[in-house]
């Protein structure tokens, strides 16, 4: 039998690195696959994903595309996808397409990793997009004791926090949102998931208070630390780090789904960061 086909599908995709991390992880278990970058037309998603599943197996979803898969799996979602609003990760199951978002496991199990679970932590999360959006139901699951929004737009994430409610009431409890200048108190994790790192840009947020034993995580990464991670240390953040982790912790939990097993991270994460020229 022919090698099963996996891949990746986005707009655009040729900087995509889940090629090399899931045929890595593919070769920790002598697994016989194959994984491409697909390039879809911006108006050509759905009759893209078609033609692939003709013959493929498993897709992951990336930029612009994760709500448009959101939309093509129809009642077939995760609870994760459903809270996400978006899609990540396509299969086939009895002819059916199904869809879930893994990347707030990946972040989860990647502050795990590292040490910081985040049960019972104060959290703030500043950006309410799609990668905001992705992690809220993840870190409330996880046991997190309080999770804070905040936005430049504020409408933005009190719809967030108005949309996991409509779900989920308990999260009521746990979840609050605001503008970047409401960050009363302090916190235990300050999660960056704003873009404004690709232009080695701070989103403009005051003096946000670290506890002890905090952790500022960039979900951005590059070749040398962000403004925000230097910034962050030195407003008193006992550590900081970069997203490159939740990107393979996200790929791990895709390959979980396809294959049933669980990938081992740290050498692939090891690898990726001597490539991106991390030393
Ligand atoms: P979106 O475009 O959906 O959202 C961007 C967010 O950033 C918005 O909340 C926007 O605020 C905010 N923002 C942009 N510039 C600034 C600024 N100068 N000051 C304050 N806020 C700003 O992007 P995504 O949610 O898809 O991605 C966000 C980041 O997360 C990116 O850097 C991306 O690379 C990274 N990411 C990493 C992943 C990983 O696996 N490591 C996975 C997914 C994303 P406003 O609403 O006011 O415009």
């Amino acid at each position: 039998t022919p090698a099963k086909r996996y891949g990746v599908i986005g707009h655009p995709i040729e900087h995509s690195r889940s090629p090399h991390i899931h045929t890595q992880f593919a070769s920790q278990f002598n697994l016989a696959l194959s994984y491409e970058r697909i390039l879809a037309p911006l108006d050509g998603f759905a009759a893209t994903v078609e033609e692939f599943f003709k013959n493929g197996s498993g897709l992951n979803v990336t930029l612009p595309f994760k709500e448009q898969a959101y939309d093509l799996v129809g009642p077939r979602l995760s609870r994760r996808a459903r809270m996400a609003g978006a899609v990540n990760t396509l299969w086939l199951e009895d002819g059916q397409l199904h869809g879930c978002n893994t990347d707030g496991v990946g972040l989860c199990s990647d502050l795990l990793r590292i040490g910081h679970k985040p049960e019972g932590k104060r959290i703030l999360l500043i950006g309410a997009g799609g990668a905001s959006r992705g992690v809220v139901f993840p870190l409330l699951e996880a046991g997190c004791e309080m999770l804070h929004i905040i936005n430049r737009t504020s409408a933005k994430a009190y719809d967030i926090r108005e949309q996991v409610v409509a779900l989920d009431p308990d999260a009521s409890r746990r979840l609050s949102a605001g503008g970047l200048d409401d960050h009363c108190g302090d916190w235990d994790i300050v999660i960056n998931a704003t873009s404004a790192s690709l232009n080695q840009n701070l989103p403009e947020l005051p003096n946000a208070r670290y506890r002890s034993n905090s952790l500022a995580y960039d979900m951005f990464y590059a070749s040398e630390p962000t403004a925000f991670m230097r910034a962050a240390e030195q407003a008193g953040a006992t550590q900081s780090i970069d997203g490159l982790g939740m990107l393979v912790g996200q790929a791990a939990a895709s390959f979980q789904i396809w294959h049933g097993v669980k990938a081992d991270v740290e050498p692939v994460l090891a690898k990726l960061r001597q490539e991106i020229g991390q030393v």
